[in-house]
Parts: structure tokens; sequence; C-alpha cells
């Protein structure tokens, strides 16, 4: 089968939320729009400044975090500051070796290729990019059984951006092969007001900085879905007010959208709430939770679970997964040993 690779880079894969086209717009270019990270930002910004003075590409850089944090825009940034293309593609849309081999024979010197969910590659795949990341080098396969032979293809030097939710995922020879290795974390509240405040300057949207406020406190910690409330907002705001994004709107349009004050949503505190109901508040493993309320464990792990833990309602022990007594008092719960203590 022959696979349209052209529509795999930038096109329908670029961006996996909910409106591609102002998603696209939102993104940051440079640098200096890229709100927080600071740390990130500045070791990123030496290593950009001494490759461009080399006239070299990039090393190869893999980012790590929970979705929504930022990680596709920063290889996009970094494609921009070094001036080459930004090739983007992911994890599952690689199913073959001859997939991966067609994407890097169409690179350019110094390009950019962005590979989401990279802990998802086949093994095989895998074993094409080991030789391609380290000597830019390519080993095909041509024909089959007794005949076949291998023959090895000069590749134009490239950088690997690669983005995983978790970077204990990778096999270590894959890990062992990124040169520079960045944590992405949660943003705090200002800086999420601050990209709300960037984002509605760019979408024409009026917003005060309590509205502001009110989403990025509600957003727990990530610029996507901070964005998204955004939206929705002002959807909200052209209904019941006067179009501008105040305190009032945002909070009603986050409470019909049943996220709380400290931005839980139905989700979150059903994790909680089946916990403390049905396991005493744990210790308990995560497979277990997640069959108790239909989710996928790996996103609870990777979705939910980083900001609870952030907030410190959730925190995991050896023996698994316990509500603390914040998570309690947040969702107005008595802890088991408080009963015993009020009844005695
Ligand atoms: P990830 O690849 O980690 O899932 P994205 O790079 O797709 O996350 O980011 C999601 C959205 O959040 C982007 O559209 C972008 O507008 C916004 N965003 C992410 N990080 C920042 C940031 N540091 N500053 C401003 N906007 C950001």
């Amino acid at each position: 089968m022959d696979t349209d690779y052209e529509s795999r880079f930038v096109g329908a894969e670029f961006s996996p939320s909910e409106d591609n086209e102002t998603e696209l717009t939102l993104r940051p270019k440079v640098l200096g729009d890229y709100i927080g990270q600071d740390k990130v930002k500045e070791n990123l910004s030496v290593y950009i400044e001494a490759a461009k003075m080399r006239g070299e590409p990039l090393d190869h850089v893999l980012l790590y975090g929970p979705p929504g944090l930022g990680k596709t825009t920063l290889a996009g940034i970094i494609a921009n500051e070094m001036g080459v293309n930004f090739r983007v593609t992911s994890g599952p849309a690689i199913e073959k070796p001859g997939d991966l081999a067609a994407l890097l024979t169409n690179l350019s010197e110094g390009d950019v290729l962005f590979i989401d969910e990279i802990h998802r590659l086949s093994r095989q795949v895998e074993e094409v990019l080991y030789p391609a990341m380290e000597d830019n080098e390519l080993d095909i396969i041509i024909g089959k059984g007794p005949s076949a032979r291998s023959i090895r293809l000069d590749l134009n030097k490239f950088t690997l951006v690669g983005a995983t939710t978790r970077a204990g995922q990778l096999s270590a020879p894959l890990r062992d092969r990124f040169g520079v290795i960045f944590r992405l974390e949660l943003y705090t509240p200002e800086q999420l007001a601050q990209i709300v405040n960037r984002s509605a300057g760019i979408l024409g949207i009026g917003i005060d900085p309590e509205g502001a406020n009110e989403i990025a406190s509600r957003s727990r910690g990530t610029p996507r879905i901070a964005n998204r409330f955004l939206k929705r907002a002002r959807d909200f705001a052209q209904i019941v007010g006067d179009g501008e994004i105040t305190k009032e709107a945002a909070s009603i349009a986050l409470s019909k959208m049943e996220i709380d004050s400290l931005g839980l949503d139905s989700i979150d505190r059903l994790i909680l709430t089946s916990m403390i109901r049905n396991y005493n508040g744990g210790p308990v493993g995560l497979e277990t939770i997640a069959a108790a309320i239909g989710e996928e464990a790996v996103t609870i792990e990777d979705v939910y679970e980083p900001y609870l833990m952030q907030i410190g309602f959730l925190s995991r022990t050896p023996r698994g997964r316990c509500v603390t007594p914040a998570g309690y008092a947040h969702l107005g719960m008595k802890m088991p040993g408080q009963q015993k203590f009020d009844e005695v």
C-alpha cells in the first residue's frame, strides 16, 4: 500500500486538538513568545545559538511531559529559530520501516523531524532510526529471502525532536541517542493567565484581568486547556454579557462544563470518589482504578494523575495510589480515620 507521506507532514497530523486553525494561529513561533518553561528556554537558546554558530544542526531533542504543555509548539519553534523546515509525524503513523525511510530521505539538510508519541514506534522502525540518528545513514534491505541484500544510503543531517508523555516508556537505546532531554512542567496560574491574554489578543477576544485569572486557575496547569476554556468563555460572554469575558462570564462557562473551582472535571472527581467509596481512599492499583471508572490506565496516568498529584490530592505509594486529606476535604468527604475519631 502506498501511503500519502506528504499529508502526514504538517497536514492532518499537525494538531490533535479540536480546532486546527486557531490552534495553529495560537502557537508561538519564536522562543521569546513561548511563555514559561524558563529553564528549558534558557538552555535551548544556548544550544540553538551554539549550533548556528558552528553551522551544524541542533542535536536530537527529546521533550516529555503531559499532553497540551507545548511539546509540538516547542519543536516548531526550534525549526523556526534554526531557520529550517519543520516536518511532523507521529509514532503510530509510522507503521513500517519503509514509512520512516521515506520520511528521512525526504528531509533537506538541517530539517527538524518531529515525531509525536515517539514511544509508540515499533521495534523494527526504531532500529532504522538508530543509524539515522547517529551517523545519518539509512540501511535498507532490498528483495526478500536468499537474494535479499542490504544497502546503505547517506542522509542529510537532521534534528529529530521526539515527544512523549513519559520518558520512562521509551526504550533505553532510543533514549540514549538524544543529546538533549527536556521535561516540560505544568504551568503556574500566572503563566496561564499570560497565555490566555496572549491568545485573547490574537483572536480579538475582550477579556478583563479577573476573567483571565479565573480561566487560568481552572485550567489544570495546561495551555491547551486554557485556550479551549477561553473560546468557550467567549461564547458565554457573547450570549449572557456584552462580549467581554469577565470573572462572572468565565465562571458560568466553566461551571456549565462541570469544571470546579480548582479545574477538576467530572473524571477527576470520579477517580477520587471511586477510590474513596470503593477502596477506602487507597492504596489502590492504577489498573483497579481504571477498571472501576471505565478509563484506560495510561489515560489516567498521563492526563489526570499529574495534576491531581501536583495539587496534592493524590499520592503515589509503593502499594498504590492514595487520596490525600486535601483531596477528601475538596470533595467534602471525611477520611476513614476522621470518622473513627469522631465516633469515639
Ligand atoms: P503538546 O504537543 O505538548 O500536546 P502543544 O504544543 O500542541 O502541546 O500545545 C497546545 C497549545 O497550547 C498550543 O496550541 C499553543 O497555542 C499553546 N501553548 C503551549 N505552550 C505554550 C506556551 N509556552 N506559551 C504559549 N502558548 C502555549
